[in-house]
């Protein structure tokens, strides 16, 4: 097998995620909505899913709402309360792609990070001022929890009080998407009003994810899918059964298991760093000293985030970073995951440097 370092595009699913999806997709295929027996039963799991993802996000079931996916969620985020709410929608320079877009989409403004990727505290509450006294109000801040490019972590707890200081009518979104394997996101994203996670980047199936809605902002936040009103009318459309409980699954074993992994997946990482370090010549490590979950960092790896990948520009989140546009262009992301081995590392290590010499010689 050749070694996949390339986990924060998105991860192999977990064995027991597989198999808890099967009788879903083969026997209790009922849709959830119904009034019998099957559907009952299809209901039923959904219900135990939706108290799993809640107690995992420190949030209540009843504010679980699944969704397609990690961009979803984003999108169900920032556009729900900017139908709901109009006014100015605020969030980081590296935020991805999914909640940069609607954000600029609705005339949004971006807050600038320092080298490390840390979100700039006094600029935020400049901007959030700013609007304050030119209007119009500022509806909701994003900030994510954990970097997709380079696994800077925020502090949202500081960038919480600074959103209720600044702009206290504000909803605060935090992305966990990369966050979830590797944070106790309960813990760490309590401030935060709405939360975002995608079931693929941690062992579960690819378009399935949550937007958890705090009670307390609930009532500022719109729909973007109409229709059956499922979800309690915050995201019409049959619910994906297999995936919720595949993707239940997956929280369960990834909490039970999280201090384990990161533990191990940290040590393989500083090998892998270290071991870089010594074989390739003149190798920065971007965002050298910020905080970080055992991350970013193969024989599969990403050019850039992957989500756009294919694409030979330099991503917006090295560009945040200050990290000058040549240098951005040689950047490799490498990123471990919690099935990846001590082997998978000494493979990169083992065909990254002849490969290195090999594009520095036609540069
Ligand atoms: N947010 C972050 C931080 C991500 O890394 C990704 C995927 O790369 C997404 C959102 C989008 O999630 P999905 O692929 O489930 O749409």
């Amino acid at each position: 097998m050749p070694a996949y370092l390339d986990h924060a595009a998105s991860t192999p699913m977990r064995p027991d995620a597989v198999e808890a999806m099967v009788p879903y997709l083969r026997e209790h295929f009922a849709n959830p909505s119904g009034a019998h027996a099957p559907a009952r039963q299809a209901r039923k799991a959904i219900d135990e899913a939706r108290d799993a993802c809640a107690e995992a996000l420190g949030v209540e079931p009843r504010e679980i709402v699944f969704t397609g996916g990690g961009t979803e969620a984003d999108n169900l985020a920032v556009f729900g309360v900017h139908d709901r709410m109009g006014g100015l929608l605020v969030g980081s320079a590296i935020e991805h792609h999914a909640v940069l877009e609607p954000i600029e989409a609705r005339g949004g403004r971006l807050v600038p990070v320092d080298g490390t990727g840390r979100l700039d505290l006094d600029a935020l509450a400049a901007v959030l001022d700013d609007a304050s006294i030119a209007g119009p109000p500022v509806t909701l801040v994003s900030v994510m929890l954990a970097n997709n490019e380079v696994g800077t972590t925020q502090d949202l707890a500081a960038v919480a009080r600074v959103v209720r200081r600044h702009a206290p009518g504000a909803v605060l979104h935090t992305d966990a998407v990369q966050a979830f394997a590797w944070l106790d996101v309960a813990a760490r994203a309590r401030p935060a009003d709405l939360i975002s996670i995608s079931a693929h980047k941690f062992g579960g199936p690819k378009g399935v994810g949550v937007l958890a809605v705090r009670e307390a902002a609930a009532d500022r936040l719109g729909p973007r899918a109409l229709g059956g009103g499922q979800e309690r009318e915050r995201r019409s459309g049959t619910q994906n059964v297999a995936g919720i409980v595949a993707m239940a699954a997956a929280v369960r074993a990834t909490v039970a298991e999280r201090d384990a992994t990161v533990a191990r997946v940290a040590a393989l990482r500083d090998r892998l760093v270290d071991g870089l370090r010594a074989v390739v010549p003149d190798l920065v490590e971007t965002a050298v000293g910020g905080p970080r979950p055992p991350e970013p960092a193969g024989n599969s790896a990403s050019a850039a985030s992957t989500c756009a990948s294919g694409a030979q520009e330099p991503s917006h989140e090295l560009a945040a970073l200050g990290v000058p546009r040549a240098r951005a262009l040689g950047s490799l992301r490498l990123s471990l995951g919690a099935e990846s081995t001590a082997a998978d590392v000494e493979a990169v290590l083992d065909a990254l440097p002849p490969a290195v010499a090999r594009l520095r010689a036609y540069a």
